[in-house]
């Protein structure tokens, strides 16, 4: 669809006219003659009545009036009445005043084509700024502006969706909180951990790297035991899912593939972002399943900002209307947008289907493995090279080599390449667990459900849909939103 900026412009620059009238002359005039004066908003009336000695009689009625067209913007009454005077005396002189020009840069208006005399019954008025035009829009929309009598329709000509200055007011708020929060409870987790860590490196003897690598070890576990329950709900707010179709149809499916689960919960993530998600967490026989609000179509309040019926349970999604060639697209109205966010039940259940997959094939505790052995790898490299001097000496350290130092330069430099290569191989291995949690939905009979919510989900979180091999095989742990359509198609045409 074409805007009406790429259209071709026609019509006259407005002449800036900001010079008022000289308010000396028109106060010596109003003295002379005895009229006087009423400006108001697009008009200046001056007389009518007049004074009683020039005249007393009835208001005079239809066919009385005079119009007198392309008067210079910056004449006023004190050179006009004069003027006019010389043709008889004047009941009143009404100058109408542009209420809309300031800060007006262009009015754009169309021919008809077969009558280029006439135009199309419309015009873009273009402002300097947002601002000026909003105003302008405001005082049009009165009602008080009429063109010979007749009311005027205005709407904006690209719809703007104003952001809210209270909502925008709450958000900074809540960002500033969150930030010192994060900022607290990172310090209270990290400043203890570390010091253990370099007091356990320093008096743990030859064997010291295994000690260390048990130490965080434990802490990462306490750090997974503690995370939902006691960190996570300082930032968000955890709610359980309400018993009903969806929370027991959850349950259900976690039983048909016995899945330990104990309780599910709605996280308000539409505070942070319209990005949507699903998660599970929890040890052993007590596993809890986290949705994101966004996620559900009948709870995010995404929905309920839209228009009236978006959010409401049951009711399906508006189709977007599709652009009819032959309408008119000068008539640039709103289009009713789809705004509703998040998934139905059938489609939450698939997305689920595909998390819960991940667990049952195992994929969590893989990772897990991994990172441990990763770890363990790495404080056994630590401590094959933090005897050695050059490392510290190359970064300036000549007579001492702190410990921290020493973790800061073998983590941080020393593994870097290496990190590089690992993180592409988890990148490659969580490309392939992804490709086998959608099958593994896919067998649960879900492969409609999943290929929607997939599509869904790729909007809301506002995903690129096509990307370079290239870059999607180094970065993406997940695959392209394209390639697991194709996989979920090709496996339902089997
Ligand atoms: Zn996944």
């Amino acid at each position: 669809m074409k805007t009406y900026r790429q259209r071709e412009k026609q019509g006259n620059k407005v002449q800036e006219s900001t010079k008022g009238p000289d308010e000396s002359k028109i106060k010596a005039l109003l003295d002379r003659t005895g009229y006087t004066l009423d400006v108001t908003t697009g008009q200046r009336k001056y007389g009518g009545p007049p004074p009683e000695e020039i005249y007393s009689g009835q208001q005079p009625g239809v066919g009385t009036e005079v119009f007198v067209g392309k008067i210079p913007r910056d004449l006023y009454e004190d050179e006009l009445v004069p003027l006019f005077e010389k043709a008889g005396s004047i009941w009143d002189l009404r100058l109408m005043m542009d209420p809309l020009s300031e800060g007006l840069v262009d009015v754009i208006l169309y021919h008809q084509p077969d009558d280029k005399k006439k135009n199309r019954g419309f015009c873009f008025l273009e402002y300097e700024d947002h601002k000026s035009a909003a105003q302008a829009r405001r005082r049009l929309m009165s009602g008080k502006v009429k063109v010979w009598g007749n009311p005027v329709t205005v709407e904006w000509a690209d719809p703007v969706e104003e952001p809210d200055p209270d909502i925008m007011a709450k958000t900074l708020g809540f960002f500033l909180k969150d930030a010192v929060k994060k900022f607290v409870v990172t310090q209270c987790i990290l400043l203890p951990v570390t010091s253990l860590l370099l007091y356990i490196i320093k008096i743990g003897g030859d064997y010291f790297f295994i000690y260390a690598w048990l130490f965080t070890l434990g802490v990462s576990l306490v750090l997974v035991t503690i995370y939902a329950d006691y960190i996570a709900p300082l930032f968000d707010k955890f709610t359980p899912l309400p018993d009903g179709e969806l929370r027991g149809n959850i349950e259900s499916m976690a039983k048909s593939i016995s899945f330990p689960l104990t309780k599910v919960y709605v996280v308000e993530g539409s505070k942070r972002s319209s990005h949507s998600n699903a998660y599970f967490y929890g040890f052993f026989k007590n596993k809890r399943i986290v949705l994101f609000d966004t996620l559900l179509e009948d709870y995010s309040p995404l929905n309920k900002a839209g228009e009236p019926g978006a959010g409401e349970p049951g009711l399906e999604p508006q189709p977007v209307p599709e652009h009819s060639g032959e309408s008119d697209s000068t008539e640039n109205k709103a289009k009713p947008k789809n705004k509703k966010q998040g998934c139905n039940n059938p489609e939450i259940l698939a997305v689920l289907g595909h998390e819960l997959g991940h667990w049952k094939l195992g994929h969590t505790v893989k990772n897990i493995v991994i990172s441990q052995m990763n770890s363990f790898l790495c404080f056994f490299l630590f401590a094959v090279l933090i005897g050695r001097k050059e490392l510290f000496t190359a970064f300036g350290f000549y007579d001492n080599q702190p410990t921290l130092i020493g973790l800061m330069i073998i983590f941080q430099f020393i593994f870097s390449p290496y990190n590089e290569v690992l993180s592409f191989c988890l990148t490659v291995l969580s490309r392939r667990f992804e490709f086998q949690a959608d099958a593994f939905a896919r067998n649960m009979g879900k492969a409609t459900e999943l290929y929607s919510a997939l599509i869904k989900l790729n909007k809301d979180n506002l995903g690129f849909p096509v990307a370079d091999w290239l870059f999607s095989m180094w970065h993406y742990s997940h695959p392209p939103l394209l390639e697991r359509l194709r996989a979920l198609k090709g496996a339902k045409q089997d």
